[in-house]
């Protein structure tokens, strides 16, 4: 279920010429180094002004709040359901996460946002899973707060909201190269923004040390002002990897069309369960999907568990995020969080939510046989319980 697709040949005579030159850090050549371009390519893809290529989504989440200049505590509203690199990000910028309830259909609750908003100083949405949330009505609240949003677009790099590109509705949007998501570098981020102070401060932050951010098509006065002033924490991209990336982006248009095709497939399929829900997506929302997420109906932890079991025998990995061990979605494993709260509608959403990955460059066939396998082992496990 972690197989990943190959990656296209093309990259060959870019890697050979990378290691024949040995020219892997991003700020040896004058012009035209891979991450430079990569950030020019996928400014221009996402129609953003500004893109800064870093190490990680995390790192990209990072320099966001960095970029910001929050004070030291802030409280940073972040959804109760997303990967523990959101909160750490958080912590790491010497922020407070502030952690907001989600729905069913694993989205922000917009309720409990409205109650929470005031009592912060930005936003983090984390497309969690590529769920989109109630983007219309979470601009308006933070435009009307005056509350920057930051898109954690990690898993969402394709979807669309009312035509809009996700990660391009906020005042920043991340997205992440690391091996599960749309492009697979292994591990790599990029930021995008229209900000050009904002970027320009991320650029230096990243590791452009002395002069090196000349080497970045931005304002150059936006620089100037920021000259030696800020930390750098070298999160920089490398060559290579901007390489593997950039080799990659004409195989989006692709992977978005058939992720969508194998997720509806099998959605399709399970929605024929009496014990399965599979949340809708959002009206506005065009979803880019890598995986599947649904919600058990009716069922004990107990066989809930045993169709988890029986799946793996069978050779299916679901995991129900709030019934595995150690799970870094579930809130109360971000015990790194000081005064950690309770989220009772998050955590009922997990104990019984289940994920399975569908990467895109699975077939119709291969996607059919997850469903039936699925199917099956609810089937024994529900009869067996009976
Ligand atoms: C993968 C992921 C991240 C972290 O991305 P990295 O590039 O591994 O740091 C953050 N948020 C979400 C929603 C993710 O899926």
């Amino acid at each position: 279920m972690h197989s990943a697709e190959a990656l296209p040949e093309s990259l060959r005579a870019e890697v050979d010429r990378l290691l024949s030159s040995g020219d892997l850090f991003r700020y040896t050549a004058d012009s035209d180094a891979p991450a430079t371009l990569l950030e020019a390519e996928f400014a221009e893809m996402m129609g953003s002004r500004f893109a800064l290529a870093v190490s990680s989504c995390s790192a990209a989440l990072f320099l966001s709040l960095m970029a910001l200049d929050l004070p030291r505590d802030a409280r940073v509203l972040i959804p109760g359901f997303t990967f523990a690199a959101v909160p750490s990000a958080v912590i790491h910028a010497n922020c407070l996460p502030v952690l907001c309830e989600v729905g069913e259909n694993y989205r922000i609750d917009i309720e409990d946002f409205k109650t929470k908003l005031p009592d912060v100083s930005a936003v983090i949405i984390s497309h969690m899973r590529g769920h989109t949330s109630d983007m219309d009505a979470i601009m308006a609240l933070c435009e009307a707060a005056d509350v920057p949003l930051i898109e954690d677009a990690a898993h969402s790099l394709g979807t669309t909201w009312s035509g809009r590109r996700i990660g391009t509705l906020g005042k920043i949007g991340c997205f992440s190269f690391q091996s599960y998501k749309m492009i697979n570098a292994g591990e790599g981020g990029i930021l995008i923004t229209d900000d050009a102070d904002l970027v320009a401060r991320a650029i230096i932050m990243s590791g452009a040390y002395e002069h090196n951010w000349k080497k970045h098509p931005v304002l150059q006065d936006a620089f100037a002002r920021h000259q030696n002033k800020l930390p750098l924490y070298n999160l920089r991209l490398s060559n290579l990897s901007a390489a593997l990336v950039r080799a990659q982006l004409p195989e989006l248009p692709r992977r978005i069309k058939d992720g969508l095709r194998n997720h509806d497939l099998v959605a399709a399929r399970l929605a024929t369960s009496p014990y399965i829900d599979v949340p809708a997506p959002l009206p506005p929302e065009v979803r880019a999907p890598d995986s599947i997420q649904f919600n058990l109906t009716g069922l004990s932890d107990e066989t809930i568990r045993a169709f988890s079991a029986a799946a793996a025998a069978s050779g299916v990995k679901v995991q129900v995020f709030g019934q595995s061990a150690d799970n870094a979605r579930a809130f109360w494993n971000w015990q790194f969080i000081p005064d950690l709260p309770e989220l009772p509608a998050t955590r009922a959403v997990l104990m019984r939510a289940c994920d399975v990955r569908l990467p895109v460059h699975f077939t119709t066939e291969h996607c059919e046989n997850i469903a039936s396998t699925l199917l099956e082992a609810l089937e024994n496990v529900t009869r067996a319980a009976a």
